[in-house]
């Protein structure tokens, strides 16, 4: 191998690896909005049961499991916030409305 071919090698390797980490950001996003849909869903079907909860038993009101469920998600890291609605906590930061509704009851 002479110099040329050594440094048309390195080249490659170093194209190879951009597109590789291109491609490890690109799954990282998808991850993070297959994570963020997750929890909508699991905030909506909470909602969905609680309603049902609701019908099926409408004078029964105890302590709800619905806002037990809000903690969890919180816990997770989701926003449960309308502003924010499912959304990444980043790095768990606090979020004042999501607070407000975990206070409220
Ligand atoms: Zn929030």
């Amino acid at each position: 191998m002479d110099k040329k071919e050594l440094f048309d090698a390195f080249d490659g390797f170093s194209q190879n690896l951009l597109v590789t980490l291109a491609e490890i950001d690109s799954m990282k996003k998808q991850f993070q909005d297959l994570l963020e849909e997750n929890a909508s869903l699991r905030l909506e079907n909470d909602k969905l049961r609680q309603r049902l909860n609701d019908v099926e038993s409408p004078h029964k009101s105890g302590p709800s499991a619905g806002k037990e469920n809000l903690e969890n998600i919180y816990e997770d890291g989701f926003h449960i916030c309308t502003t924010f609605y499912g959304q990444r906590r980043e790095n768990n930061e606090g979020c004042v409305f999501c607070m407000e509704l975990l206070d409220r009851e």
